[in-house]
């Protein structure tokens, strides 16, 4: 009842001609019917994008926006209106680079979340714990405390308007996967979260998996009855990879 969902976060990746290459690759491939597909370049090359993936069912997303619908002096941000001009449908909230690095508050992403709402864009709420916090037993209470911060605002009806990405902050980039078990653990541990809010739209909500997904361990995540997909960063830089990684979905 839930479609698939596989995204490719190109992050701070690229050049116009890399992007140019990259775009060829992934035009060569067979992409899968029925799973939502979708890439956050940065946002300079989103227009390069369009224009080559004319025809493609791969959509755009932001990586991030601004935390406001309306345009203003926000000088260096991007606002959700400006993304969607562009031929985005989807834009990154909360991704654990920017929470850690520049110092998003849940409430912060929690306005993106509304401003992207509020110009027609489908939010991914990203969510995760740290090494340390997964250590000491804090995923639950770190990953239900960033999702109160929207589900206070929109309730679980909102959030199934966006998308949730659950990425644990120690397997981004680190080549270190959550197992497949470890994963759907904390995806049923989300939904049941919901469920008690709203049974009938936690069912709906698209619940997706980040950090190193790889064509080599995506179907076993991806089997996971809780698991809808992924948000791949490093592998989707390579077509060929993405495509295996969209096909396993
Ligand atoms: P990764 O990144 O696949 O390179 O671990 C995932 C992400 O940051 O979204």
């Amino acid at each position: 009842m839930r479609r698939p969902l596989v995204a490719g976060n190109w992050k701070m990746y690229g050049t116009r001609q890399s992007v140019d290459e990259l775009l060829i690759g992934l035009n060569e491939q067979h992409w899968p019917d029925e799973v939502d597909l979708l890439i956050a370049p940065p946002a300079l090359y989103v227009q390069q994008c369009r224009e080559a993936l004319e025809g493609s069912p791969l959509r755009l997303a932001g990586q991030s926006c601004a935390f406001q619908a309306e345009s203003g002096a926000l000088t260096g941000e991007i606002s959700p209106a400006q993304l969607r001009d562009v031929g985005c449908e989807f834009v990154l909230v909360g991704h654990s680079e920017r929470r850690s690095l520049f110092g998003e508050t849940d409430e912060v992403v929690c306005r993106k979340f509304a401003a992207a709402l509020a110009c027609g864009l489908r939010p991914i709420l990203c969510v995760g714990e740290t090494r340390e916090q997964y250590d000491s037993g804090e995923t639950a209470d770190v990953v239900g405390r960033q999702l109160q911060a929207v589900l206070d605002t929109f309730g679980v009806g909102g959030l199934a308007q966006g998308v949730v990405a659950y990425e644990p902050v120690w397997a981004i980039g680190t080549g270190l996967t959550a197992t497949p078990e470890q994963a759907q653990d904390v995806h049923a541990m989300i939904r049941a979260r919901l469920a008690v809010l709203d049974d009938e739209q936690a069912q709906c909500v698209q619940i997706v998996y980040g950090g190193s997904v790889k064509a080599e361990n995506a179907h076993a995540l991806f089997e996971m009855p809780d698991i809808d997909g992924g948000l791949v960063g490093g592998a989707s830089l390579n077509a060929n990879e993405f495509g295996a990684i969209a096909r396993a979905a």
